[in-house]
């Protein structure tokens, strides 16, 4: 929880900090450029207005005498200026300290001495051409009569220019401060969104960690926090079957081993207490339980070998026809007992398989035994080998009840049982597709089921064909 807040906490910041330097930056650079246009633009303005007076007096006075000491005095002396005016700016009077544009500005003659100093240009002083760089014309009639120079010193603000630059800087501040609120708001959001689902994870791993694995995580986002929730939710799906198939198993077998242990105890107790006298049909009753308990812990052995990867194949190269021969004479007596035509043919030209021979035959067994038991009398069971692209397909296929659509799926899971009534009575474990399909996967070979419920089933193991060993 704790983490979760700093994370809130830490996204938060940056996407404060992130803002904040961006509006500060903005801030800074329009300051800068604002004020050096603002400067600008000033200085043409007092550069206008001193033209103006300039000329007003040139035009009273016929030359420039005494115009040095008219600048001096100011507006004093001179009438309103005609340009500023005309922009629209009132001129500023003597309080704004700008009013005639003194030291900013200096004056040259027709022949270009100095009538009006300013910084480094001097009284009297005559300039050349390459002196006067920053020079403005004074024009009277379309005539030029004076030239102004900037002295390059910047002009002193007064209160109105003042309180305008303290207006942009106020508006910064509230950008900056407006700017920060948004981002504390957006940045809140951000975090919450991205640690919300984590949250929610973080409670349903605690809950699998204290043993509820059965957990879902609701997010609905397309991005990497929703692929996240869905593989968790997968994982915590497959981790739950995975429990509830182990629960189930050790039940099953629990189950499975309790019936046999109870018809044998009973009749040793029995034949203990003198109440049943031992007889051989007796013991072969006892004998049978116990060859069943027997097969129930082999396969269960088989299953876990399989399970763990070990299941140790005898792989030799066979030939598929052999393999079928050998299952239909095992089963021949079983099929003729209940009048049922057993059949095995292999497509001719077949290449050998190379498999551990007692377990495919294991397997083949498990198939014609489960054929036999749900195939009535008169019906027929037919063993094939065939081969396509992809390798030799084994198949054993009968005419018998068949298997309902929705017990399909299950078939091959362990204990399953299409009919739990008959399990006890026929010695069914439910077992038997299981170890069969783990012992085709152990030769890296399929099996698959195809059935029509009242016409039969077909099983078909796929085995590829590998080099000869
Ligand atoms: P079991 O050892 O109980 O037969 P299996 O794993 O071999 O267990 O089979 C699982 C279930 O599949 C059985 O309960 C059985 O009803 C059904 N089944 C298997 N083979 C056939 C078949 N050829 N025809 C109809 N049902 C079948």
């Amino acid at each position: 929880m704790r983490r979760l807040r700093s994370l809130t906490i830490k996204i938060a910041l940056v996407v404060l900090v992130v803002s904040l330097s961006g509006v500060a930056m903005v801030a800074l650079f329009s300051g800068w450029i604002t004020m050096r246009q603002f400067d600008r633009l000033l200085l043409e303005q007092l550069e206008m207005e001193f033209i103006d007076r300039v000329t007003v007096h040139y035009t009273q006075v016929g030359s420039w005498e005494r115009v040095r000491s008219a600048v001096d005095q100011g507006n004093t002396r001179f009438p309103p200026p005609l340009n500023g005016a005309a922009r629209g700016r009132p001129p500023l009077g003597p309080e704004g300290r700008r009013s005639t544009g003194t030291g900013l500005f200096a004056l040259l003659d027709q022949q270009g001495c100095v009538v009006v100093p300013a910084g480094p240009y001097r009284g009297g002083e005559c300039l050349t051409s390459i002196r006067r760089v920053r020079s403005t014309p004074v024009e009277l009639d379309g005539e030029v009569i004076g030239t102004v120079l900037t002295t390059g010193a910047l002009p002193t603000l007064g209160p109105q220019e003042e309180a305008f630059l303290q207006r942009i800087n106020q508006g910064f501040l509230w950008a900056g401060l407006g700017a920060g609120l948004l981002a504390l708001i957006l940045g809140s959001v951000l975090a919450r969104t991205v640690t919300r689902p984590l949250h929610r994870l973080t409670t349903a791993i605690h809950a699998m960690a204290a043993g509820n694995l059965e957990q879902r995580v609701e997010v609905h986002s397309q991005d990497e926090m929703g692929e996240l929730a869905d593989a968790f939710n997968r994982m915590s799906a497959e981790l739950s079957r995975a429990n509830r198939l182990r629960r189930q198993m050790t039940a099953d077998i629990a189950h499975d081993l309790r019936n046999p242990l109870l018809v044998m105890s009973g009749y040793l107790e029995a034949l203990r207490d003198g109440v049943l006298r031992p007889t051989p049909e007796r013991f072969e009753m006892m004998y049978a339980e116990a060859q069943h308990l027997q097969h129930l812990v082999a396969d269960l052995r088989t299953l876990s070998m399989a399970d763990a990867g070990e299941l140790s194949l005898q792989r030799q190269s066979v030939a598929p026809a052999d393999l079928l021969e050998r299952v239909a004479n095992r089963y021949a007596h079983a099929a003729e007992q209940k009048q049922i035509r057993l059949t095995a043919e292999a497509e001719a030209g077949l290449p050998p398989v190379v498999i551990d021979p007692e377990r495919m035959l294991q397997v083949l067994g498990n198939l014609v035994g489960n054929a036999l038991r749900h195939t009535p009398s008169g019906g027929t069971i037919e063993i094939s080998a065939t081969h396509n692209t992809s390798g030799v397909v084994l198949a054993v296929q009968d005419s018998g009840s068949g298997i309902a659509p929705e017990a399909l799926p299950h078939i091959f899971e362990r204990f399953y049982r299409v009919d739990t009534s008959r399990s006890g009575e026929t010695g069914e474990s439910g077992l038997g597709l299981a170890i069969a399909r783990s012992i085709v996967t152990a030769h890296q070979g399929t099996i698959n089921v195809e059935s029509q419920l009242g016409h039969g089933s077909r099983f078909s193991i796929h085995l590829p064909v590998i080099g000869q060993v």
